[in-house]
């Protein structure tokens, strides 16, 4: 089967994915592609099987044309949830579908102890296993997405809180040499908005600002609790210079001039994550919930809606149910009160929904909506084989 053309076949792939069930002449009309030239592409696209045909038009005289439509379930990404020490790996088809699922632990010891190939190597190997057991042939599977709690750098990471080291842990090199497919790398809670984004159907939207807050419960219990973000900007995450941008946990909050907070590994004392982990740590033998831990989390993210004036902020808020409700709220009425004032749009407030599976899925949807939709990509992707 000679290859047609990559920027044919993107385009009318393109088409096919945002306007499912359509004909040829359809395609041709909306394009800038003839009627053979569409037949070409559609060919070439059903023999990879990234389409199908759906049936016929139903049209009233002559020859009914057939209608097509992307095919998701013969291509697969790995999507990656580093949390340390668990990690969770996830089997997508191209329709963002969850096919099978593992998942892990990190050997700490050996990691505090210095080993951070472990890390890698854990992960390859829990890969294969997953592939092996979905039955899929290695071929089908185009490419690993992974989110990973840190700063990220060329495919490297390095953590902020959950353990100590002076270099970038390399993850994506050793993956891609042990795997053979692409592999990309980024923060865990970036892939979070951008699942978000795509559930709610504006991850193309280049104009939008969407803002979001991550307070979690750490892995084992509530002794420990991260507070990330993620900033997302003209169709793009921003990461700034070297990608601590969005990383809200990290700026401060005002504390009163004679409290004592310990160092954070970020250099600052009264930044909100090491404020809300002291805290929690004092009330541990409380029983009531600290009221200041509320009141810092209102307060970060009315800074929030007035430093990015967002069309959309995304607070997740596991790590305290007793106060979700109360914080929402709290969020909503600031904003309504902000469009009064200010004669301004309502900010939309929302919550990640299953936030279990948004980190591994919002890993693999940058290289899918790439490998779908930039000829380039998509040439190296489904053409050589
Ligand atoms: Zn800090």
């Amino acid at each position: 089967m000679p290859n047609v053309d990559p920027e044919l076949e993107t385009s009318v792939l393109a088409y096919l994915y945002d306007h499912p069930g359509t004909t040829k002449k359809e395609i041709s009309k909306c394009t800038d592609y003839s009627f053979p030239t569409i037949t070409k592409g559609i060919e070439a696209l059903l023999d990879k099987g990234l389409i199908r045909k759906r049936g016929v038009k139903d049209t009233s005289a002559g020859r009914k044309p057939s209608i097509y439509e992307f095919e998701g379930s013969n291509y697969f990404f790995v999507g990656v949830d580093l949390s340390i020490p668990k990690f969770t790996i996830a089997l997508f088809d191209l329709s963002k579908r969850l096919v099978a699922s593992e998942g892990g632990f990190l050997d700490m010891e050996e990691i505090q102890g210095g080993n951070h190939s472990v890390i890698a190597e854990s992960l390859i190997s829990q890969v294969k296993e997953l592939i092996d057991r979905s039955g899929i042939s290695g071929s089908r599977i185009k490419g690993l997405g992974m989110g990973v709690p840190g700063i990220v750098r060329d495919g490297a990471f390095k953590p902020m809180t959950r353990f100590q080291t002076d270099e970038m842990v390399p993850l994506r090199g050793p993956l891609r040499k042990a795997l053979g497919f692409p592999v990309t790398v980024g923060n865990d809670v970036d892939q979070e908005l951008l699942s978000v984004l795509d559930y709610k159907g504006l991850h193309d939207e280049t104009d939008m600002v969407a803002v979001y807050l991550a307070v979690r419960a750490g892995e084992r219990s509530r002794a420990r609790v991260n507070i990330g973000g993620s900033i997302y900007h003209n169709g793009h995450i921003l990461q700034g210079r070297n990608g601590t941008a969005g990383e809200f946990g990290h700026t401060s909050v005002s504390v009163d001039p004679g409290e004592e907070l310990p160092r954070c590994k970020c250099g600052n004392e009264n930044c909100l994550d090491n404020y809300v982990n002291t805290k929690i740590s004092q009330a541990s033998n409380h029983r009531e919930f600290p009221s200041e831990i509320k009141e810092a989390l209102n307060q970060k993210i009315k800074d929030l809606l007035f430093t990015f004036n967002p069309s959309l902020l995304v607070v997740d808020m596991e790590a305290f149910p007793e106060i979700r409700r109360e914080v929402f709220e709290n969020a909503k009425s600031f904003s309504r009160e902000l469009a009064n004032e200010l004669c301004i749009e309502e900010i939309e407030i929302d919550s990640v929904g299953d936030s279990s599976m948004a980190c591994a899925r919002g890993s693999i949807i940058n290289q899918l909506n790439q490998k779908l939709r930039e000829p380039s990509e998509y040439a190296k992707t489904f053409v050589s084989e």
